[in-house]
């Protein structure tokens, strides 16, 4: 029962196969049993899920229908859940439960989805390989030595591990992306605005988005379609209708202009991935596709721009957290300023801090010009450059990452070196572009994703051609062993 995918959970559920209920039951089961060796789980909700699996089974039985309805999933820990700890992976929230429902937790709740608890991350979503969480690192289940890719990695590690079939994940510059990639998943950053981000504990709020992690294109859609949507809310909301994203999951690639950017290809790229690619190239030129070489002349300087534009967001953003409203508080503090001090150091991990001083000192009134006003330059020029390529081309293809998810540890105490990973995912948030990954083979056994880009709300274009993509290859498929 834990193979299926949504699309086939669904059916199953039509078809009085099984209920909701037993499905949940069984996986519930599983994660207790597996998930111990992944550590992708902070909490598990088993009663919420049993209640909201027997309501769905009611609903099913009076007549209603929908993809979503008695479909198991789990959220990321940074979409509040009213009155389940939301944590974002940090000490300073393990104790707050979040007074209200996230617009993407109760639209998948009103759409039938079950939730089976609140998956592991990366601290504030700070990271790309879930190794800077409070609760403990995320282990790969393809090499459980190996990290899942972060900061969605334990939304990543328990869907990629068959403990459920599709996860909530959020994706400030790649956290949706790579870790599909690091776990052989299909996964899907929308256009900024596209999704709600009310409720979605912020890390840079120009540039998170909430999205779906899911084994295949097909899910995905199934999957946004109950993500996406206009919310008053979330002022950086767009007004604009959502299409039937399953609905253009059939169409020709017949004529397709894919640009493959020729800076992709660089010194920093594992050779056995760039082949990889290649071969998915082909793979759609024979479904159709034409292959175009383009360029993006400002990537180089993408690295830089993202980490001054983040970290100062962040400074910003996690200043709210001061020990006073909510959160951790210290011990008998000797003063304000004192409770201040004690409650962030004890409060935050490393990587949090180290954030929070570099983007207070990008936006401090000597610096500002020098760093941050700079780098919104460079995101100009970024976004500039994908302007001009999708006048040529209706896609952009290349690698979602230069390396096959490294050893937990590894880059432990390099974070420039962690940066560096994120090349090929950040461009898209500076833009504010949509981006999918999805499977395109293994480099000594570890997943490697191919990523797709494509032009403002043309989400519903990456998940077609993601999906004539799967239709005839069967790199999605695969599962890791032990699981
Ligand atoms: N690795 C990037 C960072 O640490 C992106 C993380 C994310 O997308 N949330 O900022």
């Amino acid at each position: 029962m834990h193979e299926m995918t949504l699309a086939e959970i669904a059916r199953g559920l039509a078809d009085k196969k099984f209920s909701s209920e037993e499905l949940t039951k069984v996986l519930l089961a599983r994660i207790t049993q597996l998930d111990p060796q992944l550590n992708s789980f902070i909490s598990l909700t088993e009663e919420l899920a049993i209640e909201q699996a027997k309501a769905a089974d009611v609903r099913r039985a009076n007549g209603e229908s929908g993809a979503l309805l008695g479909a198991p999933i789990a959220h990321k820990d940074l979409f509040c859940t009213q009155g389940i700890r939301t944590s974002c992976g940090s000490k300073m929230l393990d104790n707050f439960k979040a007074p209200y429902d996230a617009t993407v937790v109760a639209k998948l709740a009103a759409a039938g989805a079950v939730t089976l608890g609140k998956t592991n991350m990366d601290e504030f979503a700070m990271g790309s390989a879930n190794e800077s969480s409070w609760y403990g690192a995320v282990k790969n289940p393809w090499n459980l030595e190996h990290v899942p890719g972060g900061s969605s990695g334990g939304s990543a590690a328990a869907v990629a591990a068959r403990l459920l079939p599709a996860a909530t994940a959020t994706d400030t510059g790649g956290s949706i992306r790579q870790p599909a990639a690091f776990t052989n998943l299909t996964g899907l950053k929308p256009t900024y605005g596209r999704v709600s981000r009310w409720g979605m504990i912020a890390y840079a709020s120009s540039l998170d988005q909430g999205g779906p992690l899911a084994r295949t294109a097909e899910d995905c859609a199934i999957m946004l379609q109950g993500m996406a949507g206009f919310d008053q809310n979330d002022s950086t909301s767009i007004d604009e209708p959502v299409p039937d994203y399953s609905a253009s999951l059939g169409d020709s690639l017949q004529g397709l202009r894919i640009g493959v950017p020729k800076e992709y290809f660089s010194a920093g790229l594992d050779p056995r991935i760039a082949e990889l690619i290649q071969n998915s190239i082909k793979e759609l030129q024979k479904l159709g596709a034409v292959i175009k070489e383009i360029s993006l002349p400002n990537m180089q300087h993408a690295i830089p721009a993202y980490y001054v534009i983040a970290p100062a967001e962040a400074s910003s953003n996690l200043s709210r957290f001061d020990g006073v409203r909510f959160g951790h508080r210290c011990e008998n503090p000797e003063n304000l300023i004192d409770l201040y001090k004690r409650s962030r150091g004890e409060g935050f991990g490393p990587e949090v801090q180290r954030r929070i001083m570099v983007g207070a000192y990008a936006l401090s009134a000597g610096y500002y010009d020098a760093y941050y006003l700079k780098a919104q330059k460079i995101r100009r020029l970024v976004k500039n450059d994908f302007m001009a390529a999708f006048n040529e081309v209706d896609i952009i293809l290349g690698p979602t990452t230069p390396n096959p998810a490294w050893k937990i540890g590894a880059n432990k105490n390099d974070p420039i070196a962690e940066y560096l990973e994120d090349i090929y995912t950040i461009t898209a948030n500076l833009a504010g572009l949509p981006g999918l990954s999805m499977p395109a083979g293994f480099v000594d056994g570890l997943p490697v994703g191919v990523q797709l880009l494509a032009p403002y709300f043309q989400e519903g274009r990456l998940l077609n051609v993601a999906h004539q993509y799967q239709l005839n290859t069967d790199w999605h498929t695969r599962t890791p062993t032990g699981f």
